[in-house]
């Protein structure tokens, strides 16, 4: 499933409300630098593409126009899309500019930003200027992120993003998607006592303000991956709140 346009919605999103989505990826192809066995855009390398990046001027047009035809509340503008928001490379210049329109159109709306957590180093400062930073860690434990997430640079490890994840001192919430499966002949799991394990210790490094965990919901591209239910998920994540977190779950 790919967006067609630089804003969609708003949709009424499991975990946002009414949220007006953001795509600042083209709109024919994935751009990310993982490549999730999940994901909702399907596999990076079967798209050729034509489309380009829209640029800061083109993207303040669409939002100012969407946000004067909006014909409901708006809860959350939310940067999500095609791949991953932060790599679009004037991502901190569209961030002050939502935040500009967002105050003149829908001052209580919130800004939201669901990233793979891979640019916090560089990107840093336009990812404190949203309100909502939705980070993932699907897998404390390299092997297992580098199975479901697929990173396409070499120097993204999970102990990496838990390092980067610290630098915000709690101020963010933490997203993982709970699943098994099986692709090209290996096997991933980030529910074993081995995984669960580690994912705590990372969440109580790391101490979100919230944890989102998530079962897959729509289509993706293994066929292999098993969707958990809620219940199953609410064992997962008991530990954690007998401790005291607050965990959101989303299945
Ligand atoms: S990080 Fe998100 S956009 Fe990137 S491949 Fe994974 S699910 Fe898809």
């Amino acid at each position: 499933m790919l967006f067609s346009r630089i804003i969609y919605g708003p949709i009424h999103s499991r975990r946002l409300g009414n949220s007006l989505g953001i795509n600042l990826l083209p709109s024919d192809r994935k751009i990310c630098n993982f490549d999730c066995v999940y994901c909702e855009c399907g596999f990076a390398e079967k798209m050729a593409s034509k489309a380009t990046l829209p640029t800061v001027q083109e993207y303040t047009m669409a939002l100012e126009e969407a946000l004067q035809q909006a014909d409901l509340d708006i809860d959350t503008i939310t940067f999500s899309g095609n791949g991953e928001p932060t790599l679009h490379p004037n991502f901190l210049e569209i961030v002050q500019v939502t935040r500009t329109l967002r105050d003149r159109y829908f001052p209580n709306a919130k800004i939201s930003l669901l990233s793979n957590a891979t640019k916090i180093s560089t990107k840093k400062e336009a990812i404190m200027l949203c309100d909502n930073r939705i980070l993932k860690l699907d897998s404390a434990v390299d092997t297992t992120l580098q199975l479901i997430d697929r990173p396409v640079e070499h120097d993204l490890t999970a102990e990496k993003i838990i390092e980067n994840l610290q630098t915000f001192a709690g101020d963010f919430v933490l997203q993982t998607c709970f699943l098994r499966g099986e692709y090209q002949g290996k096997k991933f799991d980030n529910t074993t006592p081995n995984e669960l394990q580690a994912w705590y210790e990372a969440v109580k490094k790391t101490n979100p303000k919230q944890v989102m965990v998530y079962a897959i919901d729509r289509q993706t591209p293994v066929k292999t991956i098993e969707k958990l239910t809620f219940e199953e998920i609410q064992s997962l994540v008991l530990p954690l709140q007998e401790q005291g977190f607050d965990v959101q779950i989303f299945a």
